[in-house]
Formats: C-alpha cells, structure tokens, sequence
C-alpha cells in the first residue's frame, strides 16, 4: 500500500467537494479524543528516544521555560498542523475503505505506562510524523531494521547529478511505533509515515521490523529508573560532533534534542558550537580545543579516512 497515492486521490476527490470525501473528514475531525490521561507520574511511549532528564522534568511538574505570547502561537499552530496531517491520513483510509481504528489505546504490561496508536488498518499499525521542510535536507541514519518503503524516487538535478532524497527518519519515530507494533502486533510491520507539515517534500514510508524491539526494552528500564529515582535528575545529555558548512567544518554541538526542549532554564545546557576540525585546501586541520579520541571515534564512525590520517 503507498499511502501518498491513498491520501492523494482522497485529496483530489475533497477538493472537488466529493460528498464522501468530505463526509469521511467530518466523521474524523468530530471524533473525540478521550481526556487526556492526568496522573503526572504516567510514562508514555512517545517518551522513548526522548531526553531522560527533560522526561523527569516532565514527572516533577517542573515550569516549563516562559515563552513569548507568539510563540505560544507558533506551537499552537504547530501542533494543530501535525493534528491536521495525521486525521488527512485517517480520513484517506477511511475514504478507501481501509481504517479500522483512529487513537487506539495500547495496553502496555507494565505499570503506568500509557500509548495510542496513531492509526490502523485490518492488517497494520500506522505511526504518523509530520516534520518541518527542513528536516528532510538532513539525513539520519536508519535505526535497526528499519526500512524505507516508499520516497521520492532519486532524479537528475540541473548540474547532470544524480540526487538522492535523504532518509529522515529518526531512531525516537522508530522506537515510538515500534513498540505499539510490540505491545498490539498486527499481520504486518508497523508503518512510519513521515509528511512534511510544508509540503515541499514528497513523503517517506518505512516500515519498522522486529530488530528494534530490544532498542525498546532499553529505553523502557531506562526511563522506568528516570521515574523511580525522583526526584534525583539525569546527568544532561553529552554534545555531540556534527559535519556543518557543506561538510568543510566538524563542530561540537548541543545534542539535537537541546535546541527544541521546554526545560532549558531548569536545565542550563552548553548551546555553544565550538569547531573541532576544519578543512582548507582539502586538508583537514585538527583545533586546539578538539579532544582528539573523540573526534577520532567520529572520525572512523563517519568513515573520514583523511581526518583519520591527520589524527594518526
Ligand atoms: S536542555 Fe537538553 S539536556 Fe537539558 S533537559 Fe533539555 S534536552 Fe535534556
């Protein structure tokens, strides 16, 4: 099934004022979602992949950082985009005869611990992600048996080369979906379906196997330790090194999740950049700030066997 081209008929068929089409995102967008469950010691699976001290945050109650009435806005506007993507894909499915289940609540055997699946089919579990345009100019690497189903087929820019559409599907998607597909297993993988809140990019369809499920269980005992240590608080997470500048400068970074997260008051974390290495003329330089095994663990995981030299 290629959900792009399911959504995409329905689409066609609501801009024409299809009568079923627009009676099937009515039927999705009046049905109520349950309260949301209160108790602020509940973990969630969504919390998988997240931050381990931004989670006990979460379980202390702690205030979030003030924000500006604008973007207050701007989350609430976001928010409501990545609702709005995810109840299309529903009423799509529904429009075609194929949904089964919208918000379907997980039973997870542990204790309190809490999860809906996105959306269903007779045959799988839908994990819908809807992500900023720029996202997809970076690629991440794929999690553990996850696979890329369905993208933007790869096409030959104005320069004669070959492009290839990057794969941005993230470690936290894969474990999120993962793990509803572990604790309510369907006839086939769970499906992760990451749209483009923009509409710039052509969506991804991946489907995620059971390597992952270890993964899963990891992050489980991790953050069922987060909560059964309050309220002793996780260390902050470690920076990490990343390849800026069209691949011309290895930076030292705050951990992606930094940049986003609502506790960086209570949290106080390094945001500096710092550079670790540069490369002028071809050759790489190495900086006196630089910890030199760090970077050349970086180095051999990215396969930069010109900075490995200079490293020795
Ligand atoms: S700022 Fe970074 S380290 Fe601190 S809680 Fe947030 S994500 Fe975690």
């Amino acid at each position: 099934m290629i959900l792009t081209d399911l959504i995409d008929e329905f689409l066609k068929a609501l801009s024409a004022a299809d009568t079923k089409a627009l009676s099937c995102k009515r039927d999705i967008l009046l049905q109520a979602l349950p309260p949301k469950e209160r108790d602020p010691l509940r973990l969630y699976l969504s919390d998988l992949g997240k931050c381990p001290r931004s989670v006990a945050y979460r379980l202390l109650q702690t205030e979030k950082d003030p924000q500006s009435p604008q973007s207050e806005a701007n989350d609430r506007w976001m928010f409501h985009l990545a609702d709005e993507v995810e109840s299309v894909v529903a009423a799509a499915l529904l429009f075609h005869g194929l949904l089964t289940d919208y918000q379907h609540p997980v039973k997870i055997p542990r204790e309190n611990w809490g999860g809906r699946s996105d959306v269903k089919t007779s045959r799988e579990t839908i994990e819908v992600k809807s992500v900023r345009s720029n996202s997809f100019n970076h690629e991440s690497p794929l999690p553990p048996g996850v696979v890329l189903e369905h993208g933007r087929d790869p096409y030959i820019n104005g320069f004669g080369d070959e492009v290839k559409p990057k794969c941005v599907m993230k470690e936290s998607y894969a474990l999120q979906g993962g793990s509803y597909d572990l604790f309510d297993p369907m006839p086939e993988n769970v499906m992760l379906y990451v749209a483009d809140r923009g509409g710039a990019n052509t969506p991804q369809q991946y489907r995620a196997g059971a390597e992952i499920q270890p993964l899963i269980g990891i992050q489980m005992e991790l953050m069922d330790d987060v909560r059964a240590s309050l309220p002793d608080i996780p260390d902050k997470l470690v920076r990490v090194l990343n390849i800026r500048d069209y691949g011309k400068t290895i930076k030292e970074e705050p951990d992606p999740r930094c940049s986003y997260c609502k506790y960086k008051y209570a949290c106080g974390p390094d945001l500096s950049k710092r550079i670790w290495a540069a490369k002028e003329d071809g050759l790489w330089g190495v900086k006196k700030a630089a910890d030199k095994s760090r970077l050349a663990a970086f180095a051999s995981q990215a396969g930069h066997d010109k900075l490995m030299e200079v490293l020795g």
